[in-house]
């Protein structure tokens, strides 16, 4: 059953010849195989996801309606709340806390019949490349368990690669879908910042997170962004739909762009570290739409450069502020003797956050300091600008851009973890979109001579995810890359 498609499994489901709780109970079967060598989950809702099959397949002999994704395991990343279980965040700080309500996405799920299998591994609040900031566990690449699965939505990538659901949503901040995707060879989108709803995601640098799917195709990746995306009253930054109506991202999927433009700019080679395989693979992916007859131009991204640096002092700074929430009071872990009420806070965080939280939550509060604001803070802004305006200006010549996800396939587990700077660079191709809001999905297109799934990345205009899924498609429909599949 994992061999078959999103749009398979979807069918044999709504055609009865699949009953989903058959589906549901094989995919536990998987985790309970699989799960204790890849680590992609905190917590797995065994008895609701059955409970919810069970309830479809009535439905479905009944001939009531069902929802768009009805019976389709799905996993979800542990920094989005669901009104069951934990939500964890993979941080001490968080304990085993319960959130009273569902995320927005959650809901969306709920609604449109999605099983909802588990929630997934991540770096702590979300921060890392790796998935090796987690407090709670280890995630393994499921294509060789030496190597991480990439971050932060390391586990929700992991397990859509293993098999062990068919689609997962994970959070981006700075790449946190699109680089584990690359690394676990699988499809990730972020959508265009206010696309997405983020009521109930936990947050960590919020100009900048958006909730996206993961998924084996690109059709997986539409067909959940369907039931996500959209105004959300409860989140001020949702764009209204009267600005950026929401499409039917699945409509058209099959309808090639006419008349593409490719930008590829000359930076994007320049990268210092970029693995010549995975040049050769890009190379040979911007080769494949070229036999397409689409046309590649060259543009220039020079304020590129500065994204890392401009993104670490942005993002520090948002979860510098976001995190103060966590005192020991409000929420989760609470130090056991502390000895005056300052210290209720200050023990509480100094037990409950990992190295990599509170560095970043120093480098924020400095950034942010007095003294510091207009040096660091206020100019990291401007650059943003910059970044941005480069976005435009190449936008106004091609109609998306293509490039590396990462510059190197999945490293080994341990490789980076002592020396952070190292480990930003990952996110050298996929900062930027953050940065600028835009939306950027990254799909397999080819393996290393070491069989590590390199990563293609398409970037397009703001609120234009049809035309980008669209896009990516055209690439699935010539080559094979999505197919291959790890050792299990
Ligand atoms: N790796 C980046 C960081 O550590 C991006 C993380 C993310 O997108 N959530 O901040």
């Amino acid at each position: 059953m994992e061999n078959l498609t999103f749009q398979q499994i979807s069918a044999e489901i709504l055609k009865k010849s699949l009953k989903s709780v058959e589906l549901t109970q094989h995919i536990f079967g998987r985790i309970d195989k699989l799960e204790s060598k890849i680590g992609a989950f905190i917590s797995l809702f065994r008895e609701r996801a059955l409970a919810k099959a069970v309830d479809i397949d009535r439905r479905l002999a009944e001939g009531a309606p069902v929802g768009p994704l009805a019976g389709i395991p799905v996993a979800i990343k542990d920094n989005m709340c669901t009104g069951f279980g934990a939500t964890t965040c993979a941080s001490r700080i968080l304990g085993k806390f319960s959130s009273p309500y569902n995320a927005h996405v959650v809901d969306q799920l709920e609604d449109a019949d999605a099983v909802i299998i588990g929630k997934t591994n991540m770096d702590e609040f979300a921060m890392g490349s790796s998935c090796e900031n987690s407090a709670l566990q280890t995630t393994v690449n499921p294509w060789d368990i030496n190597r991480v699965p990439g971050g932060s939505s390391g586990g929700s990538a992991a397990a859509v690669a293993a098999g062990l659901c068919y689609a997962a949503l994970g959070s981006d901040t700075g790449g946190s879908i699109r680089l584990p995707a690359s690394f676990c060879g699988v499809v990730g989108l972020k959508p265009t910042y206010g696309r997405v709803s983020r009521y109930g995601l936990v947050a960590y640098g919020s100009s900048l997170d958006q909730i996206g799917p993961i998924s084996r195709d690109v059709y997986g990746a539409a067909a959940l962004l369907n039931v996500i995306a959209g105004h959300d009253r409860r989140d001020s930054t949702s764009v209204d739909e009267s600005t950026a109506p929401v499409k039917d991202y699945v409509k058209n999927l099959d309808h090639p762009v006419e008349n593409l433009k490719i930008g590829v700019a000359q930076e994007f080679f320049d990268v210092e570290g970029l693995d010549p395989e995975v040049e050769k693979a890009v190379r040979e992916a911007l080769q494949t739409y070229e036999d397409m007859g689409v046309a590649l131009i060259e543009v220039s991204l020079p304020y590129m450069k500065y994204a890392i640096a401009a993104y670490y002092l942005i993002a520090t700074a948002e979860a510098s502020s976001n995190l103060a929430r966590y005192d020991g009071v409000h929420y989760g872990h609470r130090t056991s003797r502390p000895k005056d009420y300052i210290d209720v806070y200050s023990s509480s965080r100094a037990e409950g956050f990992g190295d990599e939280v509170k560095r970043r939550i120093m480098l924020g509060t400095y950034a942010l300091s007095a003294g510091y604001y207009d040096a660091y803070y206020l100019k990291a802004l401007k650059v943003r600008n910059l970044i941005r305006r480069d976005f435009e200006q190449a936008f106004e010549k091609v109609d998306c851009l293509m490039c590396p996800t990462a510059p190197e396939t999945a490293f080994k587990l341990g490789e980076k973890t002592d020396d952070p700077l190292k480990m930003y660079l990952s996110d050298i191709y996929t900062i930027a979109v953050n940065l600028a809001g835009v939306p950027g999905i990254s799909i397999p297109c080819g393996l290393s001579s070491g069989n590590l799934p390199i990563g293609l990345q398409i970037i397009t205009p703001a609120f234009s995810e049809a035309k980008l899924l669209r896009i990516a498609r055209m690439f699935e429909k010539e080559t094979e890359h999505h197919l291959s599949k790890p050792f299990c």
